[in-house]
């Protein structure tokens, strides 16, 4: 099977990196990095921890939480080989986005068998896909290989390497198809993009996401994590516990209610912006360029009810 993976990335790596029309020059010139999380899991990252890789090692093989980029493929592949001979057997997409799908196609040439939410496939489908980045770009449809094989409706649970390992839909928050994994003997919980540290939620409502549903989904990973459970970010260096998550959710609660006080005192978008509700948390979390309180505040207020702003 590893020949099989090596070919199909060859074949993928001669195809157009239509993403990278999107992101800056040199961005796919890093080096991915390995890091220990805890029990049997590590984690595979960009630098920047941009869209990180969830990575289950034991006795029965391998289980992935997301692919990466597509330009990433081959060094994602590299990576988990370090870690592991073992036969890559399953991977779960968090959500549809193309930094967490991008190795799809050559993982599954390969034999990999992929598991995703109902949602993430039908979103898949699309002729092509918005994005909130940029004011909402596009991106072309992923390959036919790319797509789950196996889809859930609410949760489904793998018995694999002595643990059980714990796969369910989050409320909608960052998409309609956010998938949560709970690594339950090892005490590890992959969040997806609903948990970023490095940024403000990226709500898409282009794929579903919405703001109440980002609350909801916060509070239902900050219910699960007790004081020892490490949290892997979709987006983020750092691996972090469960106080990053409640301080997290509580800055959105709080900017939140800011822009509903400043919407039913008849204030505009500009006037909101103007007002600057992010202030005391902008240089924690809207210090990347591609994702700051300039893209966040319009969408809560979307959100509240104060303007249709997108069509
Ligand atoms: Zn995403």
């Amino acid at each position: 099977m590893n020949k099989m993976i090596l070919l199909a990335l060859l074949v993928s790596l001669l195809m157009p990196l239509s993403v990278s029309a999107q992101v800056p020059d040199g961005f796919f010139d890093v080096q991915l990095r390995t890091v220990p999380v805890a029990g049997r899991v590590h984690m595979i990252q960009r630098p920047d921890g941009f869209a990180n890789v969830g990575v289950f090692v034991g006795e029965e093989g391998v289980l992935l939480v997301d692919s990466q980029f597509k330009p990433h493929a081959e060094q994602l592949l590299a990576a988990v080989r370090d870690l592991s001979d073992g036969e890559i057997r399953f991977l779960i997409n968090t959500h549809v986005h193309p930094d967490h799908i991008g190795g799809n196609e050559p993982l599954a040439t390969g034999g990999v068998l992929i598991f995703a939410h109902d949602n993430m496939r039908v979103r898949m489908l699309e002729r092509r896909s918005r994005f909130p980045r940029g004011n909402g770009g596009f991106f072309p449809q992923a390959p036919a290989a790319a797509r789950p094989f196996v889809t859930f409706k609410e949760q489904l649970t793998f018995h694999f390497n002595g643990e059980e390992v714990k796969v369910f839909l989050a409320p909608p928050a960052h998409t309609d198809g956010d998938t949560f994994v709970y690594f339950t003997e090892s005490n590890v919980l992959h969040l997806g993009d609903v948990f970023r540290t490095t940024s403000y939620p990226v709500i898409d409502v282009y794929n579903g996401g919405t703001l109440a549903g980002t609350i909801e989904a916060l509070d239902l990973a900050i219910s699960l994590a007790g004081p020892n459970t490490r949290i892997i970010p979709g987006h983020g260096v750092d691996v972090v516990g469960r106080e990053e998550v409640v301080q997290f959710r509580d800055m959105i609660v709080d900017v939140a209610q800011r822009v509903r006080e400043l919407i039913s005192q008849g204030e505009t978008l500009d006037g909101v912006i103007a007002a600057e509700p992010t202030k005391q948390y902008d240089d924690k979390w809207g210090r990347v360029a591609s994702w700051s309180e300039k893209d966040f505040i319009p969408i809560v207020y979307h959100q509240l009810g104060g303007g249709s702003l997108y069509e």
